[in-house]
């Protein structure tokens, strides 16, 4: 994608194959240095650490073994050297890391050789696929979308790999735009960046502060807790122990022939999924009843066996909520 023109009810896109192509929505997933975040003239407000150099890239290695993964390093240093990890569907090539010395500046297999004869004498590295110069960004879009146009991924934050959270903050950005999309409402549309850009500046505060620890090798620089795993992200805009915006928790129940089953099954899909709890569905796709044990119900239904839903949701008869196809709470009523 080289260049886009906005219209009232969409958005005009020129490729760099000389097409032209036209669509309701643009979104630009095209990584950290995105054209599309560039040409909406959206700042990637942040740093970028040039004190913190790795050379990345792939390659073969003559005579290590393919089925495992390898660290070179001094024993007075243990943690800091060259790492080759065997990557899986390729013609036997290993991804090879390690810091770049000072005053180094070139990404070529030379300079990969050079690093390695430093820790161990007989590795031949050869076939280079790519390498890259990388440099830990902290770098956040001001605006994650103008009109028609989105950004999702890299392309609106950019973060140091500590944690883990890269791709699956991107993976998120992408289940939330995709419905509000589909659906084309305009304060659906805005809600994408309110919930998004909030929980990209936390990915970004946890990141960083993974990182520094990992700089100041801090003992528990390699420890993780519940905020690298994404399942506390809320966007939540009201106070109570379950609300719209917190994310839909899960729960064993049986289905009306009274076969083992769970809430994420009911949930899984793009559709929304509303639940009841003690009174018929209404009369929609995905509304389930949510029942005590031993009632049914004309429409369909779900037994909670054992009240781990109504405990779930802090539910009482009367419970209304709906489900987003996002997996987090969309509406809830009593
Ligand atoms: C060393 C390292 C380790 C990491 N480890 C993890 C990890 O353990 N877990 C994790 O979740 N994340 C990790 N990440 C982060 C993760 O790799 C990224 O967050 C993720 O790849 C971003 O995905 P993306 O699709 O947004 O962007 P990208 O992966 O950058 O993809 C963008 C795509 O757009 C294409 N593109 C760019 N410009 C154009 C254009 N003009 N036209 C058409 N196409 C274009 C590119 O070719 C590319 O295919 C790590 C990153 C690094 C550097």
């Amino acid at each position: 994608m080289i260049y886009r023109h906005p219209h009232a009810d969409g958005v005009t896109a020129r490729l760099s194959t000389g097409e032209t192509v036209r669509a309701r929505y643009l979104v630009g997933a095209d990584g950290a240095g995105s054209t599309v975040r560039k040409a909406l003239g959206i700042p990637f407000t942040g740093t970028t650490d040039a004190a913190m150099r790795m050379l990345i890239g792939d390659v073969a290695a003559d005579g290590l073994d393919h089925a495992w993964a390898h660290w070179f390093a001094h024993g007075s240093d243990p943690m800091h050297g060259v790492h080759l990890s065997p990557q899986p569907d390729t013609d036997r090539l290993f991804q090879f890391h390690a810091p770049l010395p000072e005053g180094v500046t070139d990404d070529s297999l030379d300079t990969l050789q050079d690093i390695l004869d430093g820790f161990v004498t007989g590795v031949r590295l050869s076939r280079p696929a790519w390498s890259s110069i990388w440099r830990p960004n902290v770098r956040l879009a001001e605006r994650f979308h103008v009109g028609r146009v989105f950004l999702a991924g890299d392309a609106a934050h950019a973060h140091p790999p500590t944690g883990g959270q890269g791709l699956n903050t991107g993976v998120q950005d992408a289940y939330n735009l995709g419905w509000k999309l589909a659906d084309g409402s305009p304060e659906l549309l805005d809600s994408y960046e309110s919930e998004r850009r909030a929980t990209a500046a936390r990915v970004l505060r946890i990141s960083s502060e993974l990182l520094q620890r990992l700089k100041d090798k801090t003992e528990d620089a390699h420890e993780r807790d519940e905020s690298t795993r994404q399942l506390d992200v809320t966007y939540r805009t009201s106070e109570g122990r379950i609300v719209p915006g917190d994310r839909a928790p899960d729960a064993p129940v049986l289905d009306a022939d009274g076969k083992e089953t769970r809430l994420f099954d009911l949930y899984r899909g793009p559709h929304p999924t509303r639940l009841t709890f003690g009174l018929l569905a209404p009369d929609e796709p995905h509304a389930y009843a949510v029942l005590r044990p031993g009632r049914s119900s004309p429409g369909p239904y779900v037994i909670d066996a054992a009240g781990h839903a109504h405990a779930a949701y802090d539910a009482s008869d009367g419970t209304s909520v709906v489900i987003r196809p996002d997996g987090y709470i969309g509406a809830r009523s009593n």
